[in-house]
């Protein structure tokens, strides 16, 4: 039954919420290594007591309501910043990362980023090496390097400059040298490489067909999904010792296998759950036993993180709706064993209920290590 539905999708949205629901229970039918005792996982009423980290947001506003929200619900945010031109300038999003840590020096951490401006100039590394030694003066808890890098950013011959490239080496360098995290998002999710119809979740579909710029299916003249997972564990091979947090899942968001074998290749790294989450439901359905087991073997690899992006002008009470909707949807999906429905996944999906000792790493202290927060 699960080799049908991973065959054919259409079979899958035929099948009806009742057949559905069965094809979880049946996905389950194993022996999980770990019991799935209640009193083993954490429940709804659980949520907010839990001190947590939300290791991957965008805090692009001065606005407090970001803060205020996670306050209550007992989350300390770590804010990306990022060299993306829809948001505010880098140096904006530093200004408003300082504003927030100033008010609360434990709840809001910040990691920096570098901008690929004046690239070709000699004193470029220079001048990065310098602002990520202020941005730790700071406070900054890692530095993000963006997709840009690998699919926008082209040299003077034309050519996209990837994440393996010499220029690079002395800023990975330098942060290895000041045991400061690096922060990869390279590539997209695979889906941006097949045809709608083959995309797994409901988002990348909507965001692709909205988006065809941006959907490599249809621009075979860029790099491949596999040259830019390559060009990134190239750049670990030639930095063993640099602490790395591959975003969304490391890009391999598709498949736990393929996860797992990056997990072994590079024993430092780990990767965060921003805005991959629908992409984890979506193999949880097909067979739940194995994502379970794959967080219970990599409980100490994998950091809760949302992606959730505070931008200047947001409604303040919208925006902590927004907030809590998502932070309460994925402890109902990660810690209870409910059933929960996700706009990015057809049909019902059935929380992992993982055991509150794999909870406690997840949601807080893998960040807390990784980063070196002081946090509570
Ligand atoms: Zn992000």
């Amino acid at each position: 039954m699960v080799q049908l539905v991973k065959r054919n999708k259409t079979i899958h949205v035929s099948l009806g919420l009742a057949a559905i629901i069965l094809l979880a229970a049946c996905s389950d039918a194993h022996s999980p290594s770990a019991p799935e005792q209640q009193s083993d996982h954490y429940t709804m009423l659980d949520y907010a007591k839990l001190a947590k980290i939300d290791a991957h947001v965008h805090a692009n506003s001065s606005d407090r309501s970001f803060l205020e929200q996670a306050k209550l619900d007992n989350f300390t945010l770590l804010s990306i910043n990022v060299d993306y031109p829809d948001f505010p300038s880098i140096a904006e999003q530093r200004k408003v990362a300082l504003q927030l840590k100033q008010l609360d020096e434990e709840q809001f951490q910040f990691a920096s980023t570098f901008s690929m401006d004046n690239w070709q100039h000699e004193n470029w590394q220079e001048t990065v090496i310098e602002d990520i030694d202020l941005a730790i003066k700071q406070g900054a808890k890692a530095v993000k390097v963006w997709k840009n890098i690998g699919m926008s950013h082209r040299d003077a011959k034309g050519d996209l400059v990837m994440i393996d490239h010499p220029s690079f080496a002395p800023i990975f360098e330098h942060m290895k040298n000041n045991n400061l995290p690096l922060v990869g998002h390279q590539g997209e999710p695979k889906n941006c490489w097949l045809p709608l119809e083959e995309m797994t979740v409901n988002n990348d579909r909507q965001y692709f067909a909205a988006h065809p710029e941006y959907h490599m299916y249809l621009h075979p003249e860029f790099p491949s999904y596999e040259d830019q997972m390559q060009a990134r564990d190239t750049m670990l091979v030639k930095n063993p010792q640099l602490r790395f947090m591959g975003a969304h899942m490391a890009s391999l968001e598709w498949s736990v296998d393929e996860l797992a074998e990056f997990f072994e290749r590079n024993p430092l790294a780990v990767a965060d759950m921003a805005a991959r989450s629908g992409q984890i439901q979506y193999q949880s359905v097909l067979d739940r036993y194995k994502v379970r087991e794959f967080f219970i073997k990599y409980q100490d690899r994998i950091l809760y993180a949302t992606d959730l992006t505070h931008n200047p002008g947001r409604d303040p009470e919208a925006f902590k709706q927004e907030v809590r909707n998502k932070w309460h949807q994925d402890w109902k999906y990660l810690s209870t064993s409910e059933v929960l429905q996700v706009p990015e996944v057809d049909g019902v999906i059935k929380g992992l209920a993982l055991p509150k000792s794999v909870i406690n790493k997840i949601y807080r202290r893998n960040a807390q290590r990784f980063f070196d927060l002081t946090t509570h």
